[in-house]
């Protein structure tokens, strides 16, 4: 089974990788990809180039088996539609099973989603539950949800596509929008992010007020 975790990461931080790994043991994935989108559809449009975005990831998941770098929406650019990304990797693994990973808030927001049904005809979702955040206050995404919930890691590995499993996870209140206002109040956010990506933002000069 296959975990697919797409983000902005603008930049990565301890709130990505310490719940993708909790969601990767829990659940016995095989590997998470973590896919850094080109175009964000549904919120602003990331700060740092798609380059550097992806070079961040690098940095942060190089010494986590498991853990791999995708760069499949960078490569097709525009904007980034996880459609498109499932469907991609439905052809490159006809066989696997797909779990899509995402916090809550993402979650929130997936009936507004391109094709949602057919998403779920293509994989499975694990939403990682956010601090505050514990369920979905969307009624559409309730009604999915109500439709769709499945309450055993086993049944994700039985069923093709299609469950919606939630996911506790270390509930660490971490975002990459308040990394970003610590940087450019001159704050550092030394240990809310790995070194190797701390080190690539200062070598850069990323996340300055101009
Ligand atoms: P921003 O603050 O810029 O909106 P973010 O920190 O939410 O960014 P994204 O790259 O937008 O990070 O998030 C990618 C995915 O990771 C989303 O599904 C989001 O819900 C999830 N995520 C981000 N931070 C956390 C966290 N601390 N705990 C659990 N999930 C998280």
């Amino acid at each position: 089974m296959i975990g697919i975790f797409g983000g902005t990461f603008d930049p990565i931080h301890i709130g990505h990788l310490r719940t993708a790994l909790d969601v990767m043991q829990a659940v016995e994935l095989e590997e998470v990809r973590f896919i850094p989108l080109h175009g964000a559809v549904h919120r602003d449009q990331p700060e740092v180039s798609a380059r550097l975005r992806l070079q961040m990831v690098q940095a942060a998941i190089q010494e986590q088996e498991g853990f791999v770098v995708d760069d499949r929406e960078l490569q097709r650019s525009g904007d980034s539609y996880s459609i498109d990304t499932l469907a991609s990797l439905r052809r490159q693994w006809p066989e696997r099973t797909l779990c899509l990973l995402m916090g809550m808030d993402a979650f929130n927001g997936f009936a507004d989603w391109r094709r949602p049904n057919e998403i779920l005809g293509l994989a499975h979702l694990i939403v990682m539950q956010r601090p505050g955040q514990e369920n979905p206050s969307e009624p559409r995404v309730r009604e999915i949800l109500k439709s769709r919930q499945c309450f055993s890691h086993a049944q994700l590995h039985k069923q093709v596509n299609g469950a919606i499993l939630m996911q506790t996870v270390t509930q660490l209140d971490i975002s990459a929008t308040r990394i970003r206002a610590m940087l450019a109040d001159g704050q550092t956010p030394r240990y809310l992010l790995p070194d190797a990506v701390l080190q690539l933002i200062e070598d850069n000069q990323l996340y300055r007020m101009s």
